[in-house]
């Protein structure tokens, strides 16, 4: 066997082992307990890829390619690093909708460069190559152009309102119809301008399908282009003819249309029409406007009023990880269980804005994972609980979304917070959450408003309950 040879054998064995600890770290991360470990396994796998890829390109490129392909190295994990050190834990969605965005703009320029390499492929099979060059380059665009729009949703930088365009759905079908021609006719006759045109088609059509998105719906969003990546990447394997990015394409893109389909059954959405731009989704009008009169609650009552329940319920959102405020919250079921209070933590599977961020940061703060419940579980709990703390949640405990068809996130589950016998919310405002949806939820006479920042407010109801004796 000469020295080539065995080069390929190596690598093709470090692929395999690769591809394992992925499928290993899928399994992993499906569960808390066995998370680290599946983190540790997709750490490995990676590792033994890259430096089967660098050992494979070493061997085989020219000197000019290998210094090239360690400049992109370290130029990349540089800056790959130093961005996720510094990130926030409430960055994290835009930060992974802006890598999904490379792995979409990745997939462009193997396409493009599938086009303009002249390699030589076998005759029967040019079409197939011409059709990889053509999906490559459309499921590349479209996550690109997708997820910077997902990035600019997520971080507020544009509205999150949805884009309603007349005729938005045949816009969207149109352009599937016109790639297929496109595709068809790039097969027979492979002309520069074609490639040009499916480019543009599905850059724009990326935009225009998550810019048609509401702000309810973008959890599933994140999901979907997570998964169109995969896909990208898949494209991107078949077209460099590399194994291990086909498989973990595939691994990536099948997972993330799980996890979107999960994520339309707990939103009750259709799948289809989420995936297909809001399809079929007749925009709502209600806007932000005030509904009624608001009671507030001050520190040293929230404290007694605790320090009297049997029962407590925490339902964190969005706003307990902008506060931080996961270590105190953690400390106050702590003190509450110590004095014999049942506490529990009800979870809404898009609280939050990735999924299981709410999950994410109680574990971090060392919450018991057998006090935080799914939504599911914790519903019909709450007609019985004493005390519901809303912490910086809001979609996620709006009553319109049941009680109102014509709200904007009418049919969404939420928790059902206002059964409880009292439920104090936690927020610096009156303002509504991610979807821009009125909030019934604060005019209820059951509902008491603690404004000021979570982290702050929950620490001053630590030190007042300390000084609470029933
Ligand atoms: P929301 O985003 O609806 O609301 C968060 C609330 O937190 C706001 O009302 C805000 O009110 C309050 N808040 C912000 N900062 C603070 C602070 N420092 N202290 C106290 N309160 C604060 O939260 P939810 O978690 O209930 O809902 C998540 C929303 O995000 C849903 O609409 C979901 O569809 C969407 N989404 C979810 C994703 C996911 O995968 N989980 C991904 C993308 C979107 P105020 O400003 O008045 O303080």
């Amino acid at each position: 066997m000469n020295n080539h040879t065995l080069t390929l054998a190596i690598s093709g064995a470090a692929y395999l082992v690769a591809a394992l600890m992925f499928v290993l770290s899928l399994a992993g991360l499906s569960r808390h307990e066995t998370s680290r470990r599946g983190l540790v396994y997709g750490i490995t796998g990676m590792v033994i890829a890259l430096v089967a890829t660098i050992v494979l390109v070493v061997q085989n490129a020219s000197s000019l390619a290998v210094i090239l392909l360690l400049a992109a190295l370290v130029v990349g994990g540089v800056i790959g690093l130093w961005r996720a050190a510094k990130v926030q834990m409430t960055g994290m969605p835009q930060f992974i909708a802006l890598l999904h965005s490379f792995v979409g703009l990745a997939a462009v320029l193997i396409g493009w460069n599938g086009y303009l390499d002249n390699a030589t492929i076998a005759p029967e099979l040019v079409g197939i190559h011409r059709g990889e060059i053509f999906v490559g380059i459309f499921i590349g665009a479209v996550t690109f152009t997708g997820s910077i729009v997902a990035y600019l949703k997520l971080s507020a930088r544009i509205k999150s309102a949805p884009l309603v365009l007349p005729g938005r759905n045949v816009l969207n079908l149109g352009a599937l119809a016109l790639f297929v021609v496109f595709t068809v006719w790039f097969v027979v006759t492979p002309a520069l301008w074609l490639l040009i045109a499916v480019t543009v088609l599905a850059l724009l059509l990326g935009l225009h399908l998550v810019a048609s998105i509401g702000g309810g719906d973008m959890p599933v969003v994140v999901s979907m282009l997570n998964s169109y990546s995969g896909w990208a990447a898949a494209a991107a394997g078949f077209l460099l003819n590399n194994d291990l990015l086909i498989i973990v394409g595939a691994l990536v893109g099948s997972s993330g249309a799980y996890l979107s389909y999960i994520m339309c059954r707990a939103m009750n959405r259709s799948f289809i029409s989420v995936i297909a731009g809001g399809f079929g989704i007749v925009a709502a009008t209600q806007g932000d406007e005030e509904t009624g009169e608001h009671h507030e609650i001050t520190v040293d009552e929230t404290a007694k009023l605790l320090a009297e329940a049997t029962s407590v319920v925490i339902t964190p959102g969005f706003g307990m990880a902008v506060a931080q405020a996961q270590y105190p919250v953690a400390e106050l079921a702590r003190a509450l269980r110590d004095r014999g209070v049942n506490v529990r933590f009800g979870i809404h599977p898009v609280a939050g804005r990735l999924p299981g961020h709410m999950n994410v940061l109680l574990a971090e703060a060392k919450v018991p994972y057998d006090i935080v419940l799914e939504m599911d579980e914790i519903n019909d709990d709450l007609p019985s609980t004493s005390v519901v703390l809303v912490i910086g949640a809001n979609d996620t405990v709006n009553p319109a979304a049941a009680l109102d068809p014509s709200s904007p996130i009418a049919g969404m589950p939420v928790l059902k917070v206002w059964e409880a016998e009292e439920v104090i919310v936690f927020k610096r405002s009156m303002a509504a959450g991610y979807a821009g949806v009125a909030n019934p939820l604060f005019y209820r006479d059951n509902t008491r408003m603690l404004f000021g920042d979570a982290k702050v407010q929950v620490e001053e109801i630590l030190r007042a309950l300390s000084d609470v004796r029933v």
